[in-house]
């Protein structure tokens, strides 16, 4: 039994949605693998990347899910979703649009969601102070209306990005735990 505890395991998944080109698949292999890429194209079929962080001296897993492109044809299925305990809403500050349909997208998640979902607001793109469209206020002020953790990140330069996966998957762990 002293056994079992020691080596109880944590697998969390955890989803990246938002709209096209908002930078969700750089923002995780930039987290998953310290990469970027300028041309990133839509891969075929859903992706994950697991990774693992450590809280209070135990090892937790995330699996973090990227919807592959799908959502360019509003085709992210019920299955993306299911089992997920943590999410990603990703805007670019540059683009308001994007930070428009987030609303949707909230929708969509609470409407897949069978548990209590961590759900983390990300800015990204937060490099491109001279374009952006978004203020942090606007961010934030959605943020806490919807009861959102909220953070502005950059895949290119990596500001935040570590950060944004793992407050989600430490407030997995302490909604489990
Ligand atoms: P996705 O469709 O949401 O998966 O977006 P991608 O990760 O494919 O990124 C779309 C485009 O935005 C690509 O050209 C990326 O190089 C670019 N991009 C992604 N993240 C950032 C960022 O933080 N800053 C800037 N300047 N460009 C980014
Ligand atoms: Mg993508």
């Amino acid at each position: 039994l002293m056994e079992e505890d020691a080596e109880e395991e944590y697998l969390f998944k955890v989803v990246i949605i938002g709209d096209s080109a908002v930078g969700k698949s750089n923002l995780l292999s930039r987290y998953a693998r310290n990469e970027f890429n300028l041309h990133s194209k839509a891969t075929i079929g859903v992706e994950f990347q697991t990774q693992s962080m450590d809280i209070d001296g135990k090892e937790v897993k995330a699996q973090i899910w990227d919807t592959a492109g799908q959502e360019r044809f509003r085709a992210v299925t019920s299955a993306y979703y299911r089992g997920a305990f943590g999410a990603l809403l990703v805007y670019d500050i540059s683009r308001c649009s994007t930070f428009d349909s987030i609303s949707r997208w909230l929708d969509e998640l609470n409407t897949h969601s069978e548990t209590t979902v961590a759900r983390m607001l990300v800015g990204n793109k937060c490099d491109l102070e001279a374009l952006r469209e978004v203020t942090v206020d606007e961010g934030k002020t959605l943020a806490e209306a919807q009861g959102l953790f909220f953070i502005e990140t950059s895949a290119l330069d990596s500001t935040n990005v570590k950060a944004a996966f793992e407050i989600v998957i430490k407030e997995i762990y302490n909604n489990v735990s």
